[in-house]
C-alpha cells in the first residue's frame, strides 16, 4: 500500500485498468484481448482506447491475423506520452533519471552529495538539477507525471519524511516529499532506496522471472529490498528489508548496535577500506574539510582496493573474499526466512567488487549447513546497473499513475 502521495492517476479507473494491462503485455494487446483480460465490455474498451489514443498514451501498431475473422490492431504504450523523474539520494552521490512511459531512460545525471550542506540547501540543489535534467532531455514539462525519490531509510512514508539515515548526519526528520514538491511544483513520492531498487527489477522483468527475491543493495550502506510473489514487501511503515544487523562473524568487530560481527558493519565500503588500511593495502585516508563523512575519500580508496584485488594483490583479495563469505552468511538467513529463489545484487558500489564476491558467495551459500530450502537458487546481477534505485523511484511514479485504484472510480466514465 502506498499512502500519503498527491500524485494523480492517469485518467479514471477503467483507463488505468486498460493501461495497466497494455503495459504488462510487452508486445501490446488487441482490443479483443483487452476485453478478455480486463473483463470490461467491448464497447468500454473501444471508448477507453479511443481516449487513450487521443491523449497520446497508446498507439496502434500493425495488424495481426489471428485465426478467422478480420485482422486485429495491436495497442501499445506510447513511450513519449508521459514521463517520470527518479532521484536517488545516496550519502556519496545523487542520481537523477527521466523515464518515459515504457520505462526507458531518456536522460540521467549525477552529482556528488554535498554532505556538509544542510538538507534545505541540498533540496534546492535537487530541484535545480531536476529542472536542468528535464530541460536537457527535451521533454515537455507538462508531460512529467511526478518525481519519485529513493532515500536511505528509515523513512516515514505517511508523512513523507526522511527520519534519521545512518551516514547522512545532518538529515533528521526532513520533510523531503513536501519540500521537494514545493521546490519543483511536481507531485513527489518517497520510497526507501532498497525497495525502489527491487521495484525497478520487477518492472524490467517478465512475468515468469524475479518471483521471490531479495535485492542486495550495496551502496554506502548495505540493505535489502524484498519481493515475494512479484510484490514489493514494504512492511507496516515501508521500512522492511533492514538486514544489516544479521550477525555473520561472532568474533568480528563490534557494531554500533553493540553486537559483534554485523554484516552491515563488516562489508560496507567504509569498513572494507578500513580493513585495507589496517592490512597496509591502502595508505591512511586524507581528511577532507568539505566532507565530514569522508565519503568522497572512501569512494576513491574503495576503488583502489578493488583495483588491487583485480591485479592479484593477495591481501586485497583476502579482504574481498572474506566480505563475500560474510555476505553469504546473511544471504542464507534471508533465503531461510523468506524461502527466496533468487538473490539480485546491485547498487552504486557493487560493480567494483561484484565479481570478487560472487566468486565465493554462491558456493558458500549452497554448502552452508544452515541453509534450509533445497530448491536451486539463482544469483544474478541487477539488470539495470548502478542507476537502479533512481530508475526504481521513477518506476514507482509510473506504477502509481497506472494503478487502478478505487478512489479513481469517482472520476471514471
Ligand atoms: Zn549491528
Amino acid at each position: 500500500m502506498r499512502t500519503g502521495t498527491n500524485l494523480p492517476a492517469i485518467g479514471g479507473y477503467n483507463q488505468a485498468v486498460v493501461l495497466d494491462a497494455i503495459r504488462r503485455a510487452s508486445d501490446g494487446l488487441s482490443r479483443v484481448e483487452l476485453a478478455e483480460r480486463t473483463g470490461l465490455s467491448a464497447q468500454t474498451i473501444g471508448n477507453v482506447s479511443r481516449r487513450l489514443l487521443d491523449e497520446g498514451l497508446v498507439r496502434e501498431t500493425g495488424k495481426v491475423v489471428n485465426g478467422p475473422g478480420k485482422p486485429r490492431t495491436i495497442l501499445q504504450l506510447e513511450g513519449r506520452g508521459s514521463y517520470a523523474v527518479g532521484v536517488h539520494i545516496d550519502p556519496a552521490v545523487i542520481t537523477y533519471v527521466v523515464l518515459d512511459l515504457r520505462g526507458s531512460v531518456v536522460s540521467h545525471s549525477r552529482t556528488r552529495t554535498p554532505s556538509a550542506k544542510r538538507p534545505a540547501e541540498v533540496i534546492e540543489l535537487m530541484a535545480r538539477s531536476i529542472s536542468h535534467l528535464i530541460d536537457d532531455s527535451g521533454v515537455d514539462r507538462s508531460l512529467v507525471l511526478g518525481v519519485g525519490i529513493a532515500s536511505p531509510g528509515p523513512i516515514d512514508a505517511g508523512a513523507g519524511t526522511v527520519l534519521d539515515p545512518p551516514m547522512l548526519p545532518m538529515w533528521k526528520n526532513v520533510p523531503l516529499r513536501a519540500a521537494l514538491s514545493e521546490a519543483t511544483g511536481l507531485p513527489v513520492l518517497l520510497e526507501k532506496d532498497v525497495t525502489a531498487a527491487a521495484v525497478a527489477e520487477l518492472w524490467f522483468s517478465r512475468e515468469n522471472e524475479r518471483q521471490n527475491f531479495a535485492f542486495v543493495y550495496y551502496g554506502t550502506g548495505f540493505g535489502t529490498g524484498l519481493v515475494l510473489n512479484r510484490e514489493a514487501v514494504r512492511g507496516s511503515t515501508a521500512n522492511a528489508g533492514d538486514a544489516g544487523h544479521i550477525t555473520v562473524d561472532p568474533a568480528g568487530a563490534v557494531c554500533v548496535c553493540g553486537r559483534a560481527g554485523c554484516v552491515g558493519d563488516l562489508i560496507t565500503p567504509r569498513s572494507l577500506v578500513q580493513q585495507a588500511i589496517a592490512a597496509q593495502v591502502l595508505p591512511p585516508l586524507e581528511p577532507d574539510a568539505d566532507d565530514p563523512t569522508d565519503m568522497a575519500a572512501i569512494s576513491r580508496a574503495f576503488q583502489r582496493l578493488a583495483e588491487s584485488a583485480g591485479t592479484g594483490q593477495p591481501a586485497a583479495q583476502l579482504i574481498l573474499r572474506e566480505a563475500g563469505l560474510h555476505l553469504a552468511r546473511a544471504v542464507v538467513v534471508l533465503v531461510n526466512l523468506l524461502d527466496l529463489d533468487e538473490i539480485v545484487f546491485g547498487g552504486p558500489f557493487w560493480d567494483e567488487i561484484g565479481d570478487a564476491l560472487l566468486a565465493v558467495l554462491p558456493t558458500a551459500v549452497e554448502t552452508d549447513p544452515a541453509l534450509i530450502p533445497t530448491h536451486s537458487l539463482l544469483f544474478d546481477r541487477s539488470s539495470i546497473g548502478e542507476d537502479v534505485a533512481a530508475v526504481g523511484a521513477a518506476c514507482l511514479v509510473l506504477d502509481y499513475a497506472f494503478s487502478p485504484r478505487p478512489s479513481a472510480m469517482l472520476i471514471s466514465v
